[in-house]
């Protein structure tokens, strides 16, 4: 396979860009290798700048439900920019994918932005002002975008406050932040205890899908909300990656609506902008009522609720109806016992972990995988061979073993069987490798 384009690219990418990336993951610095420039996209295929055609599981790291490039969006989209690009005014697309998420969601308000990261720093804006406290909780394994108070890691002991992930983010804007381990209610109580009063809001991936996928376990969210409540705090469910995604009402559909809770803001992107720079948070509304221009917490965006980008989420929306989430749950399940059946043939210890229609591999590990602690031990080495032997045969997984993999419509048997039949032959020649 030839990838003489993506390396003259890629040369040239690093002389004017970090990495000659924009974003660290696609530099295949965990894989190693030529990241593929991709030149086009179409359905479950990717293109690359040598015309290399690749089976997708990325999906543009969850956005492409559809698949790439679908006639209808496209359409639709075309048309919206033909219209105008930009109007720093209110528009009725941005009405409509509103309209669209409150159906679809227990939120009653939502606020456009243009990035998962801008969802969750506005909405812990919106939670520390309505609750006057400063303190927030989350856990180790969770990603909910490059937040300053965020990014943070976990100090030693069961509740200690955050210390910074990454340099450059100050010490005093983390010591705010207690990172607790994943599905251990019992550290929550513990923090809680310590810091009830004082504690804005808890945030958690809905499931989580950043760490590979990991579940919540039974329970673990309703107890975060009913901790959350009696204490005064805030619950904030981050539906970045599962919104939309893990199910058609989102993950909370196969949790909170099935054990009876709610959660106090949620945060969204990437489906509900079809592959175009759109996210949102919401809530109840008096909650999200205390939001500039009608309550004192600012937040604002030049290209927030933009045209194009909300008729482009919203087309994906009006698109996967119910039965396009059937297909792309049997789908996945289709893929996943494709995965085990290659790796189990090859004698290769794995856990394949689920939320919905995401799901991950975990390679050399044995048992369920329940917290950041347990994704770690898995054994990397493995996937980077894997990962490699899956490029050169024509599929395109995720450069990381820590990241979900996503199936689209496309991918389903019914509109095209090719992308199926070109993994199960590619998965039993990975798994030697
Ligand atoms: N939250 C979650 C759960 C995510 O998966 C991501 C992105 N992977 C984000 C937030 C940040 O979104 P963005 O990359 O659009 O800033």
């Amino acid at each position: 396979m030839s990838t003489t384009a993506s390396e003259a690219l890629f040369a040239r990418a690093k002389q004017v860009s970090p990495g000659g990336v924009n974003s660290p993951v696609r530099a295949f610095r965990a894989v190693g290798g030529t990241p593929r420039f991709m030149a086009s996209g179409a359905g479950a295929w990717l293109t690359d700048a040598d015309g290399n055609r690749f089976v997708d599981l990325v999906g543009s790291w969850g956005p492409m439900l559809l698949g790439h490039a679908h006639p209808e969006v496209i359409e639709a989209v075309t048309a919206a920019a033909a219209r105008g690009t930009s109007f720093g005014t209110p528009a009725e697309p941005e009405v409509l994918l509103a309209e669209e998420i409150v159906d679809r969601t227990p939120v009653e308000r939502v606020r456009m932005v243009s990035s998962g990261t801008e969802a969750t720093m506005s909405a812990i804006r919106l939670a520390r002002g309505f609750t006057g406290r400063d303190k927030i909780v989350k856990f180790s394994g969770c990603y909910h975008g490059h937040v300053d108070a965020l990014l943070a890691e976990a100090g030693s002991g069961v509740v200690t406050l955050g210390i910074p992930g990454t340099p450059g983010v100050p010490a005093h804007v983390t010591a705010d932040t207690i990172v607790l381990p994943f599905n251990d209610p019992a550290a929550v109580d513990v923090a809680f205890a310590e810091y009830g009063d004082q504690i804005a809001c808890v945030i958690t991936e809905a499931a989580a899908g950043n760490m590979g996928v990991v579940p919540p376990a039974p329970g673990f969210n309703a107890h975060l909300a009913r901790t959350c409540a009696a204490h005064g705090a805030l619950f904030i469910s981050d539906e970045v990656m599962t919104g939309f995604r893990a199910a058609r009402r989102g993950h909370w559909d196969l949790d909170g609506a099935v054990e009876g809770w709610q959660p106090d803001l949620m945060t969204f992107g990437k489906v509900m902008g079809g592959g175009f720079p759109a996210a949102a948070f919401g809530g109840r509304a008096d909650v999200m009522d205390l939001l500039a221009p009608i309550g004192p917490v600012y937040q604002a965006g030049t290209l927030s609720g933009n045209p194009v980008a909300t008729t482009a989420g919203l087309t994906t929306l009006r698109l996967a109806t119910p039965e396009v989430y059937e297909r792309l749950a049997a789908t996945s399940t289709q893929v996943q016992a494709l995965v085990t059946g290659a790796l189990t043939e090859a004698g290769v210890q794995h856990v394949v972990q689920t939320a919905g229609t995401m799901f991950s591999v975990f390679w050399g590990v044995t048992e369920p995988v329940t917290d950041f602690a347990g994704a770690q031990a898995q054994d990397t080495g493995a996937y980077t061979a894997f990962f490699h032997a899956m490029l050169d045969a024509g599929v395109y997984l995720p450069p990381s073993a820590y990241e979900s993999w996503f199936v689209s419509a496309a991918h389903d048997p019914e509109v095209d069987s090719a992308p199926l039949s070109r993994l199960a032959e590619a998965l039993p020649v990975a798994a030697r490798a």
